[in-house]
């Protein structure tokens, strides 16, 4: 695909692109496990970001770990939902990105994940990018450059 010959992938800001962490809903470390369900059902996310109490990016959590995390032999044990913490099933080993990241290294993160991460150089929690907005971007390029011929 000759996509975005003029400005190639890795020369494209994600600046413009990425949701800023005041738009996102997110989880802290410590919630209970109930809490962070709630998050996820009442926002219709299928995963969030985890933070810890100084609001470092430490994770993402999503209902598919919580019901695993829940359940025993037989049944979901539900009381577990509130003995239970984020810390206790959160995936944290998740890529991140920086503001100063390109579309290619967006392109290239969200082949596995729906949204990435955005961290400050000290970690701190920036934003999310997502799929979407990666794949809404490529097309308008592919567009753009279709017109031109
Ligand atoms: P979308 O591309 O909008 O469907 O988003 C893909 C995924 O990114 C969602 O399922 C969520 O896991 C995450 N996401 C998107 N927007 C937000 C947001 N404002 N707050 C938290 N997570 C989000």
């Amino acid at each position: 695909m000759s996509v975005i010959q003029d400005k190639q992938l890795d020369e494209i800001s994600i600046c413009d692109l990425f949701i800023p962490s005041e738009k996102v809903a997110h989880v802290q470390i410590n919630n209970p496990l109930e809490h962070a369900l709630l998050v996820l059902v009442k926002s219709g996310y299928s995963a969030v970001p985890v933070l810890d109490s100084s609001y470092k990016f430490v994770g993402i959590i999503g209902k598919t770990v919580i019901l695993n995390g829940i359940l025993g032999l037989e049944r979901f044990e539900i009381e577990k939902l509130s003995e239970m913490k984020v810390k206790d099933v959160m995936d944290s080993n998740i890529p991140t990105l920086t503001r100063e990241s390109t579309l290619l290294d967006g392109l290239n993160s969200v082949i596995d994940h729906t949204f990435v991460c955005l961290v400050d150089k000290e970690g701190y929690f920036d934003g999310i990018l997502t799929r979407r907005a990666i794949l809404k971007e490529i097309k308008k390029n592919v567009y753009i450059n279709s017109y031109k011929k």
